[in-house]
């Protein structure tokens, strides 16, 4: 840790331009004023850029609110006790903003789309709620759905 530091914890932030907003875990405040953001995972680091895309979402909103620019962060794994250092890289920036415009989009539509199983399914926290092999696409119940409300 870095002398001097300031730890924000649970920090409300948003995003005006991006239509966001949440709490950071911790944000560091280093003793020349800039921002580094720390998000707390229980498990194990995943395979997926979920979190880099969170923690990357952090970041684009303490950037709006303070007028800053913030290079990195990161996530530290309470599992392996290990902080991973994470670059808000041009394209990870792009990644997230588009992930944040198509969510939108998803909200502003009237249709649910249909689970759809992929790999990342397995290190979901929703998984025992969505039932993607159960409930998805593919799946007998949707098959039996679609008859059922066909008009
Ligand atoms: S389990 Fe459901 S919510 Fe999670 S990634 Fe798969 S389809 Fe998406």
């Amino acid at each position: 840790m870095v002398q001097g530091v300031k730890i924000l914890r649970a920090l409300p932030v948003f995003s005006d331009r991006l239509g966001l907003n949440g709490k950071c875990d911790i944000v560091e405040q280093r003793p020349d004023g800039s921002l580094f953001p720390v998000e707390f995972k229980v498990g194990k680091r995943r395979q997926w850029e979920n979190d880099d895309g969170q923690l990357c979402a952090q970041a684009l909103c303490l950037e709006e609110m303070f007028q800053t620019t913030i290079p990195r962060g990161a996530v530290f794994h309470a599992d392996s006790k290990r902080r991973r250092e994470i670059e808000f890289t041009p394209a990870l920036r792009t990644l997230t903003e588009k992930t944040i415009a198509d969510l939108h989009a998803l909200l502003d539509s009237t249709a649910i789309p249909r689970a759809e199983f992929r790999e990342a399914c397995e290190e979901c926290s929703l998984y025992e709620i969505c039932l993607p092999k159960a409930t998805g696409a593919d799946s007998r119940a949707a098959q039996l759905a679609d008859q059922l409300f066909k008009t």
